[in-house]
């Protein structure tokens, strides 16, 4: 029987990105889809800086990152067509590498993925292949492969994750129950093609109007989306008709000025699941939660999750890190997600207000709100930082996403994401090379779970302690203002925390390989 480190089932956008995380450490990796070929239309259309990241981490090539278009920022418009919220786009400079926010073809990033995946020798896919049967056997876990023609077989795999989608098979074999956090709301999701000369927003726009609350969005090249919510009595198979759809776009465009790509109905759905790991089975992106898409997030906390399981997969599986270290998998990303649904929700539910003294309301509130300058208007800002999990309790800097600069490499020098140059280890950054000198025996420890020092200030520095050339300073100004002397930061990217002085660093060296390991506590060196 085929032996993988880790089987993956569903080849969506979060299955692939995990399959390229984990084979870029070096793990083999399975992954398998039920589908023949990629599915051709867009659902996400908004990715942010963090998922940019990861995908840089997947080793998606430039080509895709030069497809994507900045986020020209949103107008929540209110029943009057008043202003009544925004959010800005952000300007440069962009701290993690990243715009805030892009807009992008869905079915050219799983392309991306794909030709991403097969440049890694140690993954194995598949598509036209059903997984029907996982069977934890407490050291391994025995998987069904069914092909199209109903020929099945076996392989196993040390770990199983799912990552297929809102109705996962992986999700009710583990028995993982989902919590429905309630909304469920019927809309209509049209996408077109701007060929004719027609007035549109120029920013993705919010329709606040209980006469017919919608979205309009504008996507890159010529790429626009209408997201339409039912009205109570409308049937949603009868909404999709030819007819229906051009009625519904002429209250927004001249539909003569527009082409048809798709339109889909969706009943959008707020849920999380109550536990995302069963001994061997663990469950990433829509498998684990789903989410209204009105902060464009359910794809984002997808990557998230993959970004988040592949670091410590690699840990259980190369470094021998305790298997109890993937429950915080879920103790990190559960509350995490759940926030960002419990603002997706409440904008659905501004958006959505079909009550008309309720929106008048509403709108006097929201306008009060922006005129004072008391909301953020932002949309980063309802993202969370991590609060739980593998991070340094009460340090304010621990679960915050750390800096990405440019930096010079190599002769002749050229410049590169640092992410690029350092790969997906944990890294200490400091400034001050004395911070980076650790005693042999702690170092010993720093360098088992694959760690890298970093040294960004000017003079000598230990041994085995890279030197990098941050030309702008980035690093040097983060470590400035968040008053520290140096950092930990974790494989995805997330700060683990902060020390002023080698004393407190090492303290905390020591606590985040305990809590990989598992083990209580560490001697001191
Ligand atoms: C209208 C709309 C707009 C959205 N906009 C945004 C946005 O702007 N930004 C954002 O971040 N998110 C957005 N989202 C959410 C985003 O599209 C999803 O969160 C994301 O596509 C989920 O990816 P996934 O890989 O987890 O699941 P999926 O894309 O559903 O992939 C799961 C895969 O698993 C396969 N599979 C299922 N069962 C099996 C099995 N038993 N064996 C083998 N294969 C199996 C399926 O064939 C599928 O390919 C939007 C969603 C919608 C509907």
């Amino acid at each position: 029987m085929k032996s993988y480190d880790v089987a993956i089932v569903g080849m969506g956008p979060v299955g692939a990105t995990l399959a390229c995380l984990l084979a870029r450490r070096g793990l083999q990796v399975l992954v398998v889809d039920r589908e023949l070929a990629i599915y051709d239309k867009p659902r996400a259309i908004v990715l942010d800086h963090e998922a940019l990241r990861v995908l840089q981490h997947c080793g998606v090539e430039e080509s895709f990152f030069q497809s994507v278009f900045p986020h020209t920022g949103t107008d929540f418009v209110g029943i009057d067509g008043q202003l009544i919220k925004l959010f800005d786009p952000k300007a440069p400079p962009f701290e993690l590498g990243w715009p805030p926010n892009v807009m992008f073809i869905q079915p050219e990033l799983e392309e991306a993925l794909a030709r991403a995946m097969d440049r890694c020798a140690t993954i194995e896919r598949h598509r036209g292949i059903s997984v029907t049967g996982a069977d934890d056997q407490g050291d391994k876990v025995i998987l069904t492969l069914s092909e199209i023609d109903g020929a099945e077989r076996q392989v196993e795999a040390a770990w199983v994750v799912g990552a297929d989608g809102a109705n996962s098979f992986i999700r009710e074999s583990a028995g993982l129950p989902l919590h429905d956090m309630d909304f469920a709301e019927w809309w209509i999701v049209v996408d077109a093609w701007l060929t004719g000369d027609t007035p549109l927003p120029r920013k993705t726009t919010q329709y606040c109007q209980p006469k017919r609350p919608a979205t309009f969005v504008v996507g890159p090249r010529g790429l626009l989306r209408w997201e339409i919510k039912l009205l109570p009595g409308e049937d949603p198979q009868e909404m999709r008709s030819d007819d229906r759809i051009n009625e519904l776009l002429s209250g927004f465009v001249d539909p003569a000025a527009v082409s048809l790509w798709r339109s889909a109905v969706y009943r959008f759905r707020a849920a999380v699941a109550d536990r995302w790991r069963e001994g061997r089975l663990l469950i990433a992106g829509d498998a684990a939660h789903t989410m209204p898409p009105f902060l464009a997030q359910g794809l984002c906390a997808g990557i998230r999750d993959a970004a988040s399981l592949a670091w410590r997969l690699d840990q259980v599986l190369r470094h021998d890190a305790n298997d109890a270290l993937l429950d915080s998998y879920e103790i990190e990303r559960k509350p995490h997600v759940a926030e960002i649904i419990g603002h997706a929700k409440a904008f659905g539910l501004i958006i959505g207000e079909l009550d008309p003294q309720r929106a008048a309301e509403r709108d006097r509130v929201l306008e009060e709100q922006l005129r004072s300058g008391t909301v953020p208007t932002e949309r980063q800002a309802f993202v969370p930082m991590l609060r739980e999990g593998v991070i340094a309790a009460g340090d304010p800097l621990a679960g915050t996403l750390f800096v990405q600069p440019k930096v010079l490499t190599g002769t002749p020098a050229r410049e590169q994401l640092l992410d690029d140059l350092v790969g997906p280890d944990f890294l200490i950054v400091s400034d001050d090379a004395a911070m980076l000198d650790l005693p042999p025996s702690l170092l010993q420890r720093w360098e088992a779970i694959g760690g890298q020092r970093l040294f960004v200030g000017t003079g000598p520095a230990a041994e085995g302690v890279t030197r990098l050339n941050d030309t702008e300073g980035l690093i040097a100004r983060w470590l400035a203002r968040s008053n520290i002397k140096a950092a930990i930061v974790r494989p995805d990217r997330y700060v683990y925390g902060g020390a002023s002085d080698p004393s407190a660093l090492r303290q905390s060296v020591m606590d985040l390989t305990a809590q990989l390991t598992g083990s209580e506590t560490y001697a001191a060196a």
